[in-house]
């Protein structure tokens, strides 16, 4: 899609995105903010509030980005607000331990079973980058395994085959990675145990880890099939290697005890950010006591943080996570399965092939007629039929992540006014859809 189909359609984003490309690669901090895979202006916001962003243009949209996933409480939440005030009185950073740390590895913990000993980081690709280092010192063996089509952030020896922003814009591969760094990483088709099984017969003794998305949602949402996680751990305990669980996206938000909530597989390791964070950055990795033991002070595998545990981040996840109730989720379920049912009866008629997977409350739509197991096909969808049901979304005051290989996510703030607008922005998205031509 041509920039000239959306034109002059928000002159204040479109002056920030221009001064911004002056002093930022891209004029963004992060590649699928630039809406490059949709093309026209990325919106610039200002405010939001529940379930709204505001943009510098003063338009309001319902957002079905909720921060890629954070926000699950929607925006400015007030005792989420008001714990960061709180804490923000305080100071912003001691380079010290506080009581804060601790109430928040102990609020995770006791959800989450597996997870025996907690370290908190700032960005889920720090968690993943330390698990996988951990992986490493604890087994002594260098090779890890992954699935095409899951992301675990952008550390170097992850970033092969990688979902999410690699996926919008197909780079096979990206400059600035060693052959070392990713010959040490063995990419794997999602939902194959035989080839994982296959790949432990070509490589005995060889692997550490195998990372996979709990239930990936980088390629669009691809959830395990039935059996998959448990074959993946089973293999792994099997080969004396361990299974490290990215719960990043799903930590937190698929159920109190997010994705480990819902198939009750015990990993050796597990990572984490987006809601424990409270929009704030803060992130972890954890799992079994022996193997965290490894870990710095208390053992050699190094790893460390100058904002690591900040007091104000922590505060922020905190006040997140205790208002995560049981009726919370039953809230965020309830209207993500309203909406998936609204998105698919718009489509079906006006006759657009499509797929909604969910996984959960997270869920996607894929422009095609075939169930999407994997990233190859995923690859497969009509991706321009995105682009004009997008567009037109964003028209009609509805925020929808920039990209057709991307989760979608709602929050508790999702109310009924919210969840009008997008029924009544719908049927001329899907119009768009059907009339979209390659
Ligand atoms: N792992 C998963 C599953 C993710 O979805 C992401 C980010 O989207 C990451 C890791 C990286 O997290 P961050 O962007 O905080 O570095």
């Amino acid at each position: 899609m041509s920039e000239l189909a959306y034109p002059y359609e928000a002159p204040a984003s479109q002056a920030l995105f221009d001064r911004a490309a002056a002093v930022t690669p891209g004029g963004v901090n992060s590649p699928v903010r630039a809406f490059r895979a949709v093309g026209g202006t990325p919106r610039f916001m200002v405010s939001g509030t529940g379930p709204y962003l505001t943009d510098a243009d003063g338009r309001e949209y319902v957002d079905l980005v909720c921060s890629w996933g954070p926000m699950i409480l929607g925006h400015s939440h007030p005792e989420v607000i008001a714990a960061v005030q709180d804490a923000v009185s305080r100071g912003t950073s001691f380079g010290t331990p506080g009581e804060g740390e601790v109430a928040l590895a102990e609020e995770m913990t006791a959800r989450v079973a597996p997870l025996e000993q907690v370290r908190l980081v700032s960005s889920g690709t720090e968690a993943t980058m330390s698990a996988i280092r951990l992986a490493r010192g604890f087994t002594q063996r260098t090779k890890v395994f992954k699935f095409a089509g899951c992301y675990h952030g952008h550390v170097d020896s992850l970033l092969a085959a990688a979902g999410s922003g690699v996926a919008t814009f197909a780079l096979p591969d990206t400059p600035g990675v060693t052959g070392a760094q990713a010959g040490d990483t063995i990419v794997l088709p999602y939902n194959d145990l035989d080839a994982v099984r296959e790949a432990f017969r070509a490589h005995p003794g060889e692997i550490a880890c195998v990372i996979t998305e709990a239930s990936p949602g980088n390629m669009g949402v691809v959830p395990p099939a039935e059996g998959f996680n448990q074959g993946l751990k089973d293999i792994c305990s099997e080969n004396g290697a361990l299974y490290v669980s990215d719960e990043v996206m799903t930590g937190f938000r698929t159920s109190r005890a997010g994705w480990f909530g819902v198939d009750g597989v015990v990993p050796d390791l597990m990572t984490f950010g987006k809601v424990m964070g409270g929009g704030f950055p803060a992130a972890a990795f954890g799992g079994r006591a022996d193997v965290m033991a490894h870990l710095a002070p208390a053992g050699p595998v190094y790893q460390a943080g100058t904002l690591s545990g900040n007091p104000v981040a922590t505060a922020a996840g905190l006040a997140q996570l205790r208002l995560l109730d049981d009726a919370a989720y039953a809230k965020v379920d309830a209207v993500s399965k309203e909406i998936q049912g609204l998105v698919t009866g718009a489509l079906t008629k006006e006759g657009v092939a499509h797929r909604l997977q969910t996984a959960s409350n997270m869920f996607s739509v894929f422009f095609t007629d075939r169930p999407v197991r994997n990233y190859e096909d995923a690859k497969t969808q009509e991706s321009f039929r995105f682009t004009a049901f997008f567009h037109s979304l964003l028209a009609d005051g509805v925020y929808l992540p920039p990209s057709s290989f991307e989760s979608w996510f709602v929050s508790t703030a999702h109310d009924e006014r919210a969840v009008q607008r997008i029924a009544d922005a719908l049927p001329a998205a899907a119009r768009a859809a059907a009339e979209a031509t390659a």
